[in-house]
């Protein structure tokens, strides 16, 4: 591959969506569902604001171990670095940290009840994009040391730029 080339999502996503390129102004941030779905792809569009989440073992950064950082794909928001991502098993993509090592700071947290009722899982915790409020995921307090955090993302949230060699 050409060094120069955008790495991540193919050619035509990004045309579409410009926050495969980096992170987009304040004022390009859609504002309506319409807009959303015009740049994002279906599965895109279903998880981060529709609060969907992808099968288990079938994201792309599930098992991804390239050094860099992974971004919010609806507004180009830097969230999370390779130097978190911790393989949980889980199935998905798991960080003990976000970017800014802070809690509820670049990556917001909001009470979910929407499981509350399903033995095994109780209360959780959503974990979304400040920003632009793209759901990302949830964080569980069963992750490694030091901070015994894990942040379980979609990969279908984020994009992963390769820190340059
Ligand atoms: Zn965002």
């Amino acid at each position: 591959m050409n060094a120069a080339e955008p790495t991540g999502e193919p050619a035509p996503d990004a045309v579409k969506n410009p926050a495969v390129q980096g992170r987009i102004p304040d004022d390009q941030i859609p504002q309506t569902e319409a807009e959303w779905k015009k740049r994002l792809t279906p599965e895109q569009y279903e998880i981060t604001r529709k609060k969907g989440t992808e099968r288990a073992f079938t994201g792309k950064y599930t098992d991804t171990k390239t050094p860099g950082t992974y971004r919010c794909i609806c507004c180009g928001e830097p969230l999370f670095t390779s130097g978190e991502k911790f393989h949980s098993g889980c199935g998905w993509p798991s960080f003990s940290a976000p970017i800014d090592k802070t809690r509820n700071k670049t990556v917001a947290e909001h009470a979910d009840d929407s499981l509350a009722g399903v033995p095994g899982f109780g209360v959780r915790t959503e974990v979304t994009c400040r920003r632009c409020g793209a759901h990302l995921g949830h964080v569980f307090d069963d992750g490694p040391p030091p901070t015994g955090l894990r942040y379980c993302i979609n990969s279908a949230s984020i994009i992963l730029d390769e820190a340059k060699k």
